[in-house]
C-alpha cells in the first residue's frame, strides 16, 4: 500500500495504472468506522485499484464548527485500510490542496445547496463540491463511493457529476448503524456515555416518522415532521436543528406524502451535531440502513 501526501505523487501513480481497467475512489475525512469500511469493501470488490482519501477538508467547515477538534487517528486508519487491501491512501495536507494561489471554487446553487444542511451550514456544499471535484481530477476514478448517511451530499455530488459531465460512476451505499440504530459517524466520539444513549433519538424519530408516513397521517408531511419533532423534544440531551420530508434529489420540501421521499433530521446531542435520514424509494420500499450485529 502506498501512502501519498502530494498531488504530484498521486498523479504519477495514477498514470502508471492507465492500462488497468478500473480505479475506485472512497473519499473520507478519516477516523474510520464500519460505515467507511463498507464503502471500501464494495470498492475493493468492483475495481482493479482502490484509492481512499483521508482529508479533513477545511473549506467545508464553518467558522464556529469543529474543524480543529475533528477526531483524527491516522495510524489506526492506515492499519484498517492496509487490512482491507486498499492500494493507495491519499493523505494530502491542507496547503497541498489549497495553496496560497488557490482561487477556484465549485458553487452548487438553488435549494439543494441552500436548504436543510445548506441552511444551517452556509458554504458547506461549496466546500464539499470543490474538494470532491479536486479529488476526482487528481485520482481520475471510474467509480466513486459515498454513503447514503449524508443524503444531501449525495444529491449535491450527483448534480456535480451530471452538471459538469464528469466521467465517474457514483455508487451509493446504505447507512451502517450501531446495534441500537445510531448511524455510525466519526462525530459519535464526541459523546459522553449519557449522550451516546440519547443519540439514538435521531433514529427513533426517523422510525416514528416512517410509521406515520406509512399510516398516512391526515396532514401529510407536516404531520410526519410533527411526529419526528415530538420524539426529539422528549430527549433532554438533544436539540433539534431540523426535521423535514424532502425530495431526495432536489431537496424541495414535499407537500404531499408520496414516493420517493427522504425523511431527514439533524440534531445536536451535547456538542455533537448529528445527521441521519431514511429513504422511501420510488417503488414504495424503504431504505433505513444496515444495523451491524453487536458481536
Ligand atoms: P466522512 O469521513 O464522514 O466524510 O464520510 C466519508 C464517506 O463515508 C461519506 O461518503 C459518508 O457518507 C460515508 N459514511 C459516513 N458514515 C457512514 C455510515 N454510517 N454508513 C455508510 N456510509 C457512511
Amino acid at each position: 500500500m502506498d501512502i501519498i501526501t502530494t498531488v504530484r505523487e498521486m498523479q504519477r501513480l495514477r498514470s502508471s495504472w492507465l492500462s488497468l481497467s478500473s480505479v475506485g475512489l472512497v473519499p473520507t475525512m478519516g477516523y474510520l468506522h464500519e460505515g467507511h469500511l463498507s464503502l471500501v469493501r464494495r470498492a475493493r470488490a468492483e475495481n482493479d485499484k482502490v484509492v481512499v482519501s483521508i482529508f479533513v477538508n477545511p473549506i467545508q467547515f464553518g467558522a464556529h464548527e469543529d474543524l480543529e477538534r475533528y477526531p483524527r487517528d491516522l495510524p489506526r486508519d492506515l492499519h484498517l485500510l492496509e487490512e482491507s487491501g486498499v492500494d493507495a491512501v491519499l493523505v494530502p495536507t491542507a496547503s497541498e490542496m489549497y495553496p496560497p494561489t488557490f482561487i477556484t471554487y465549485v458553487e452548487p446553487s438553488g435549494p439543494l445547496a441552500s436548504e436543510a444542511e445548506g441552511a444551517s451550514r452556509p458554504g458547506h456544499f461549496r466546500g464539499v463540491a470543490t474538494v470532491v471535484l479536486k479529488l476526482f481530477n487528481i485520482v481520475q476514478p471510474q467509480r466513486a463511493y459515498f454513503g447514503q448517511k449524508d443524503a444531501q451530499q449525495v444529491a449535491v455530488i450527483k448534480a456535480l457529476v451530471a452538471d459538469l459531465n464528469l466521467p465517474v460512476e457514483l455508487v451509493i451505499m446504505p447507512t451502517v448503524r450501531e446495534p441500537d440504530g445510531l448511524a455510525m459517524s466519526s462525530r459519535n466520539s464526541y459523546l459522553s456515555p449519557e449522550g451516546r444513549r440519547a443519540a439514538t433519538v435521531l433514529y427513533r424519530a426517523l422510525l416514528a416518522g416512517k410509521a406515520a408516513y406509512e399510516q398516512g397521517v391526515s396532514d401529510g408531511p407536516a404531520g410526519v415532521v410533527r411526529v419526528m419533532r415530538e420524539i426529539v423534544a422528549s430527549e433532554p440531551l438533544a436539540r433539534l436543528v431540523y426535521a423535514d420530508v424532502r425530495d431526495p434529489e432536489t431537496f424541495q420540501p414535499l407537500e404531499t406524502l408520496r414516493a420517493p421521499a427522504l425523511l431527514v433530521i439533524a440534531a445536536f446531542v451535547e456538542a455533537a451535531r448529528l445527521i441521519d435520514n431514511v429513504l422511501l424509494r420510488p417503488d414504495g420500499s424503504w431504505e433505513t440502513g444496515l444495523i451491524v450485529s453487536s458481536s
